[in-house]
């Protein structure tokens, strides 16, 4: 990893008024050791994240990125993140990205087992280079999730719905789909819908129509998603949230990744049939995508 910066953060109570909140921001180096080990985002993947794209030093979509922070702290009984202190944190951190695409790394733990603090940090690096999944595509096997489309609703203690740290599942599937040949997954529910890829949503085109699964199936609602959705309708695409079948995502003219810092990946192949990518729309997106977003 090509560390940029790094910044733990004193994490104030959300109703905190105070404005200036460089005394509960400490730069670390990355390198050396910074968590205790007790922390329980070590030591039981408690805790929620949230990954941004940093483009020439401007952070992309901060505030729909600190709106699904805080969401995820409700769904996982965290304590709610105070979202100035956060930004200031971001900010500061920011100031070293310098030019090309960086990732920068917000994360929020449940902190040490036995206190009641949590523990909060941000980490800065250089993103990995996406060209060939933006322009190649990528390969996708579909994979069972093993539960129905209900199931949010019956189990929320999943949590499904939260960026959550225990992505020790998502990490599994990737590395199937590479066994099975493929580059990256796209879960599916145990009653046969598209759910989303294990770091990305999922988008399928049928025509000058644009759909993505609803978040409602306890899948994550992607800041990326939601920011092509207001591109789309401008450009005079019908867009929407529906129950998708599997067999659309075969059946689609086309279809694509979309995440924080790969950005537009178009599928090239569902489980070893090719499927055609729309070259001139998926750089049009990710043109979008690269440019300054709020
Ligand atoms: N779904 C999952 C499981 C993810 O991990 C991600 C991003 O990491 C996304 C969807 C896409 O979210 P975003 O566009 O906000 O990066």
């Amino acid at each position: 990893m090509a560390w940029r910066s790094a910044l733990m953060i004193d994490p104030v109570a959300s109703d905190d008024r105070r404005e200036d909140f460089a005394g509960t921001l400490h730069p670390f180096d990355p390198d050396a050791p910074a968590l205790r080990v007790g922390d329980l985002s070590a030591q039981r993947g408690d805790g929620i994240f949230e990954s941004l794209g940093v483009v020439d030093g401007h952070v992309q979509e901060v505030g729909p990125h600190l709106e699904r922070l805080a969401h995820s702290a409700r769904l996982c009984d965290l304590p709610a993140p105070h979202l100035g202190q956060w930004r200031a944190a971001i900010a500061q951190v920011s100031a070293d990205a310098g030019a090309g695409e960086n990732v920068m790394k917000l994360t929020l733990s449940r902190g040490v087992e036995g206190q009641t603090v949590p523990t909060a940090w941000i980490t800065l690096a250089s993103a990995p280079d996406n060209v060939r999944s933006r322009t190649g595509g990528v390969r996708v096997v579909t994979l069972d999730r093993g539960h129905a489309l209900d199931v949010p609703a019956r189990a929320p203690w999943l949590q499904l719905g939260a960026k959550t740290l225990s992505y020790a599942v998502n990490m599994a599937a990737i590395r199937e789909a590479k066994r099975r040949g493929a580059d990256d997954a796209v879960f599916v529910s145990s009653d046969g819908f598209v759910l989303e890829a294990p770091t990305a949503s999922v988008v399928l085109r049928t025509g000058d129509r644009v759909i993505t699964p609803a978040p409602s199936v306890g899948i994550l609602h992607g800041t990326t998603q939601i920011s092509l959705f207001a591109f789309l309708a401008q450009r005079g695409f019908d867009t929407a949230y529906e129950t998708v079948p599997l067999a659309d995502l075969a059946r689609a003219d086309a279809a694509w990744l979309l995440s924080s810092v790969r950005l537009a990946a178009p599928v090239s192949a569902v489980d070893g049939e090719a499927k055609a990518v729309d070259r001139a729309l998926t750089d049009e997106f990710n043109a979008y995508l690269l440019s300054p977003r709020d």
